[in-house]
């Protein structure tokens, strides 16, 4: 059983911005990725200030090569399986290994999965003109013909954040929109079509959406598509743990990424509703700081 001041469950922009904090406050980190980030898809990483537009594998390439000089902080390409408090409030985990180790503080920071609806061409064009988040990607395709694939008030709701990037915008529902008449009135005075058709597939090469295919009618010709069908926890230790969770399905949090379970501290998407990298390694940051406040008074008596 190896011990350590603090054991961070994830390796993306929130938990390695953690660990950077925590080594730097020369505390004995042990950080445990199991390499699946959120934007893998991903070709280019849009709006963290100095790094618009560098591929996400690069950005956490170089966050992993600055975290190197602090030999104090441990990073491991494993899953965590387990993760429990004792009753003295210290943290114990399993690795896929079947490897233990425990800590004085746990911080979560495993992200989310988003669904992708399983119609042909959606996942082979993701990340390149089938996207979620306009912020991220909106710029690259502003001004041309969009499409926004959702249903009820997600459908509705994306359609008119979308407005701010793009005016030529058609909402596909696959199947009955499920949007209140005055939502849909709306939709049509500010020239947003909407098409209930069922999606049968997604149209494209070398990663650019030329159409999208319904089961009946013309097929529809658009450059990107943004949609919004949910997302689910990457990992169910949050939830193992008696985590509370919003309606959105990531964990509350109080002050510093703060859980109920004293020591133990979620942040990044897993834990909060704007969903970007920046977001994610402030919030890190923040709990790092949080976790060597408590630390130090602890140690200090
Ligand atoms: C297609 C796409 C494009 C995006 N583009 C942008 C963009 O341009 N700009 C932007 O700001 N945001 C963008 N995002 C959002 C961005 O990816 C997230 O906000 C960010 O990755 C959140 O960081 P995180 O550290 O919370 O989670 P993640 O980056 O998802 O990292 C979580 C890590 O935890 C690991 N993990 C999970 N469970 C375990 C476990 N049990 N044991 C060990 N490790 C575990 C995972 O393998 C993963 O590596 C995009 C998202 C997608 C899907």
């Amino acid at each position: 059983m190896s011990t350590y001041d603090v054991i961070v469950i994830g390796a993306g922009p929130a938990g390695l911005s953690a660990a950077l904090m925590l080594g730097r406050s020369r505390r004995r980190v042990l950080v445990c990725d199991s390499g699946h980030p959120r934007n893998a898809a991903s070709h280019a990483l849009h709006g963290y200030l100095t790094r618009d537009g560098i591929p996400p594998r690069e950005f956490l390439r170089i966050a992993r090569e600055q975290l190197a000089e602090y030999d104090c902080v441990e990073v491991r390409d494993v899953e965590v399986t387990e993760a429990a408090c004792d009753s003295g409030g210290r943290f114990h985990v399993t690795l896929a290994t079947g490897e233990r180790a425990d800590a004085r503080k746990l911080l979560i920071a495993t992200g989310v999965v988003d669904n992708v609806p399983t119609i042909p061409g959606f996942a082979e064009l993701y990340g390149r003109s089938v996207f979620h988040c306009p912020y991220c990607d909106g710029w690259e395709v502003r001004d041309r013909p969009l499409a926004v694939y959702g249903r009820g008030a997600r459908g509705y709701g994306l359609s008119l954040e979308l407005t701010g990037w793009s005016r030529d915008l058609v909402l596909c529902t696959d199947g009955p929109s499920e949007i209140e008449p005055d939502h849909l009135a709306r939709l049509a005075r500010h020239d947003i079509q909407v098409r209930e058709e069922r999606v049968v597939r997604l149209e494209g090469r070398d990663g650019v959406l030329e159409h999208i295919v319904f089961d009946a009618g013309e097929p529809l010709p658009r450059r990107a598509l943004f949609f919004t069908t949910g997302q689910v926890q990457r990992s169910e230790l949050a939830v193992h743990l008696g985590c509370e969770f919003n309606e959105k399905g990531t964990v509350r949090t109080g002050k510093y990424e703060s859980t109920h379970l004293p020591g133990l501290y979620v942040a990044g998407d897993a834990s909060r509703a704007v969903q970007w990298v920046v977001v994610a390694a402030a919030e890190g940051a923040e709990a790092a700081f949080a976790i060597n406040t408590d630390l130090l008074a602890e140690d200090l008596g």
